[in-house]
């Protein structure tokens, strides 16, 4: 029995370009069927859609998403791994590991996210500095091939294909599932020290000198702020709490984990968003009013500190119809003029939204297409209708790959072929394996066929 399809029209978290594909939430047994009875338009796997463009899109094909419970992890308290199927969320895992003592090895800003998506866009968070990111921790995963059978990869097990899937997109395979090692934790809090810095020059010193000391650091920018505030940020850097740091009412329940959901953004938000250049500008003043010069030990739970936007459910919507951009990318140490140069032309262009990070990466992983390198990454917002997007990215997109830098593909809306060609010059490498596995195309995607992955 194949569970049924149905048409949809979907879009990535940013709401840019939709597209209608036969969908169906398909058991991990009944894969198999589902792949052999693929259209010319082929496969895409589809997790909880949580990449802002269209990685998870096919137009006029199929995209498929597993139907896993989270009943079936098997949680290995000796060797602190968990194997999990691919379509369970972080969320779900979170209830289950963190009261018996364990956190994910790498948790990005939301925990809406399924391990098959970990896997395949090689997410970091913010500790990659010091532990790399998803794929650095996975042990082992079953993928379905697109001949219909199932094959074991792990870092000693055909690694080439294994590190084709970490940040493959998808276009290798279907994730089943996977065994990925976890941390060990004391206490379900994290202990955080802030620190406000007055423009970007002193922002590249602290987080160059202090950032190996925590497991966590990540750094909010103000990008509508110029001159001699350009850059002007606030630096959280943080580590799991262990038992001794707890208040006597803390330590009662050190494993306590209920995150709260607080409101939803109905869908009733204007058509032309409630982000603009104003409405951010009152909102970065008072966000870094709000934050002390510098403070050490405040305690915060980990929904608070890993996934604040989480608490606020459906919250693109408020940019309104047109939706809005992540332009997410990464420049090689000792190219921070360049990043200064792209930071003050996003703040005179006034397009940026608050929610900016920037942040700095550790040692890439072998994959080739994993997104990571030493250097710097910075994460901007930027409403679809703010006028002048379109032309200022093209720019920034030439300015971060002469820089030797390259763009985030699971946060991508925008970029060209060629802008991917030169980021990841490992591209054609990745390229043979994946043909090798799918000679007949079986696996695409509106990202596939925008960027000319495949
Ligand atoms: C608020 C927010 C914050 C974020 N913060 C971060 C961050 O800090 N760091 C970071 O790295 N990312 C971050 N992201 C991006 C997000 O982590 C990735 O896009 C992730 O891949 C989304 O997972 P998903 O399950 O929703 O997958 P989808 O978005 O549905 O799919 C993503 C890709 O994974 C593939 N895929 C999904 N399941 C499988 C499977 N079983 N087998 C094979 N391929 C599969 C899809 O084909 C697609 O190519 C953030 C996203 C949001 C919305």
């Amino acid at each position: 029995m194949k569970s049924d399809y149905s048409q949809v029209r979907l879009t990535g978290w940013g709401l840019t370009s939709p597209s209608h594909a036969r969908t169906a939430k398909v058991p991990r047994g009944e894969m198999g069927e589902h792949v052999k009875d693929s259209s010319g338009r082929g496969i895409v796997m589809r997790g909880l859609g949580r990449s802002y463009g269209d990685a998870a899109q096919n137009a006029g094909g199929t995209v498929l998403t597993l139907a896993d419970s989270v009943a079936q992890a098997v949680l290995d308290t000796e060797q602190g791994t968990l194997t999990v199927g691919a379509g369970v969320s972080l969320h779900d895992l979170l209830q289950i590991i963190v009261p018996r003592g364990f956190f994910i090895p790498v948790s990005p800003g939301t925990r809406f996210v399924t391990v098959g998506g970990a896997i395949a866009s090689d997410i970091h968070g913010k500790n990659h500095h010091l532990e790399g990111s998803f794929g650095n921790h996975v042990r082992r995963l079953s993928l379905l091939l697109a001949d219909g059978t199932v094959k074991e990869l792990g870092p000693d097990q055909d690694a080439p294909l294994f590190w084709a899937t970490v940040g493959g997109m998808g276009l290798t395979g279907i994730i089943l599932d996977a065994t990925f090692s976890l941390i060990g934790i004391e206490s379900s809090r994290c202990i955080v020290n802030t620190v406000r810095c007055q423009n970007i020059d002193e922002l590249f010193e602290e987080m160059s000198h202090g950032d190996d000391e925590h497991r966590y650091s990540v750094a909010w920018v103000d990008l509508l702020a110029t001159g001699a505030k350009l850059g002007r940020s606030v630096l959280w850097r943080g580590d799991h709490a262990r038992l001794s740091d707890l208040s006597t009412k803390d330590a009662i329940d050190p494993l306590h984990y209920a995150p709260k959901h607080l409101t939803t953004v109905p869908a009733l938000v204007p058509s032309f968003g409630l982000v603009n250049s104003w409405t951010s500008t009152i909102f970065n003043e008072l966000w870094l009013r709000k934050e002390p010069r510098r403070k050490v030990g405040t305690i915060k739970n980990i929904p608070a500190y890993f996934h604040p936007l989480d608490a606020i459910g459906s919250w693109n919507r408020l940019y309104g119809r047109g939706g809005f951009l992540q332009y997410q990318f990464v420049v090689p140490f000792g190219q921070e003029k360049t990043l200064r140069r792209i930071i003050e032309m996003v703040a005179i262009s006034k397009t940026a939204s608050p929610l900016v990070v920037l942040k700095r990466f550790g040692q890439s992983n072998p994959g080739p297409m994993s997104f990571p390198i030493p250097g710097w990454t910075l994460t901007v917002d930027m409403s679809c209708v703010a006028s002048g997007v379109s032309e200022l990215l093209h720019n920034l997109d030439s300015m971060v790959v002469e820089a030797g830098g390259r763009h985030y593909l699971a946060k991508d809306a925008h970029t060209t072929p060629s802008v991917i060609r030169r980021g990841y010059l490992r591209l054609d490498e990745w390229k043979a394996i994946q043909r090798s596995v799918d000679p007949s195309g079986v696996w695409q995607s509106d990202l596939a066929r925008r960027l000319e992955l495949i």
